[in-house]
């Protein structure tokens, strides 16, 4: 039985995030805009990433202390060379009961059977609108929508089922081809999730107006496709779920600026370049690449992981005001979603 550590708040430590990389071959507007990650902006060299060895060892060590399911993410994670293998490192740890990773399906197409066979059991694709036009601007990389697709179909065929699809919502930006998703999908075993715009980063220029909230998004799914509320899976389950009204199937909206779930928030983050952040709006995170690098034997450096969790008090979602709109706060590519 793996060790149950708790926060001040009486959260104990559970999942694990693992940002593989700062990098990324979209620039969507919400996340790394390319006025800000232009060109001559320098993401991390090489040698400040953690290297697979590294992560596999520190992912060990937070099941040993409690974690039961990682996520793989960035940056994008499928431009990490080679990613397959640490799926296949992290699938070995005894006591992982849960190893998914979260993409921009532009390179899945390609990576999907690799992945299931490394031993990945589950997949989040970001995509923000079927409409063509939308999704290029959003991605703001002019990448058409028909090669995430293509990469959904073949995470399905991989046996990657069910699919999870992520959809940021942005005021006067998507929200008129949200019902359209819902429609598309229906009748797949893909499962659509439509997320609140959030405030992550000092990058994105976030305004609340700019904010679909959950309530307005399920009035314009529901106009179009009937739904009911589901009970959730799980308690504290990030996502509240809808089923269709005149059939099986159902879609997620997860309202992290309308309705924060702090509560329940059992996620620790760990950024490329090994730094544990204990939220996602956190402005500075833990140095556990010093540990490892120093040679650290693993009882000290889960005592380490230990002491900052059990300081841990963050809520920002719930205490989000004016008054902290303007704190400076680590970007969403640097330590993933
Ligand atoms: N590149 C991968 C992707 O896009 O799926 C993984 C990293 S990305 C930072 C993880 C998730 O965060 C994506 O689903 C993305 O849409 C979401 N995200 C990024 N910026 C966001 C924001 N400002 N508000 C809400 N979600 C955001
Ligand atoms: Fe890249 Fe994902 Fe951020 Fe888009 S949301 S810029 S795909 S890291
Ligand atoms: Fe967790 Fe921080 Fe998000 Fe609250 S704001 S749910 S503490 S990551």
């Amino acid at each position: 039985m793996a060790l149950t550590i708790t926060d001040e708040r009486a959260r104990p430590l559970r999942d694990l995030r693992i940002s593989v990389t700062d990098r990324c071959n979209f620039r969507c507007t919400y996340c790394m805009p390319k006025e800000v990650f232009g060109r001559d902006f320098h993401f991390l060299p090489l040698a400040q990433i953690l290297t697979f060895e590294e992560i596999a060892r520190l992912a060990r060590i937070f099941v040993s202390l409690g974690v039961e399911k990682i996520r793989i993410t960035g940056g994008e994670p499928l431009v990490r060379r080679e990613i397959e293998r640490l799926v296949a490192m992290l699938a070995a740890i005894p006591g992982l009961r849960d190893l998914t990773l979260t993409t921009n399906g532009s390179l899945l197409a390609q990576k999907a059977a690799a992945l299931r066979s490394a031993g990945l059991t589950r997949i989040t694709v970001s995509l923000d609108s079927l409409d063509d036009t939308v999704f290029r601007a959003m991605n703001d990389v002019d990448f058409p929508v028909a090669r995430v697709l293509a990469g959904i179909d073949a995470a399905a065929a991989a046996g990657l089922e069910p699919v999870k699809i992520n959809v940021v919502v942005k005021r006067g930006v998507n929200e008129h081809t949200i019902a359209d998703m819902v429609r598309h999908f229906r009748g797949t075993s893909h499962i659509i999730r439509f997320i609140e715009y959030m405030d992550v980063g000092a990058t994105n220029g976030w305004r609340l107006d700019d904010v679909v909230p959950a309530a307005e998004i399920l009035r314009l799914i529901s106009a179009a496709v009937p739904l009911v509320a589901v009970q959730p899976n799980y308690p504290g389950e990030v996502a509240r779920r809808y089923g269709f009204a005149d059939g099986p199937g159902e879609i997620g909206i997860i309202a992290s600026v309308t309705q924060p779930f702090c509560g329940d928030c059992t996620r620790a983050r760990l950024s490329s370049d090994g730094s544990l952040y204990t939220c996602l709006f956190a402005n500075r995170g833990h140095d556990v690449r010093a540990l490892l690098r120093a040679g650290r034997p693993d009882d000290e450096i889960a005592a380490f992981l230990t002491r900052m969790w059990k300081a841990r008090a963050d809520r920002y979602s719930e205490i989000r005001s004016e008054a902290t709109l303007g704190d400076r706060k680590v970007e969403m590519s640097h330590i993933g979603g």
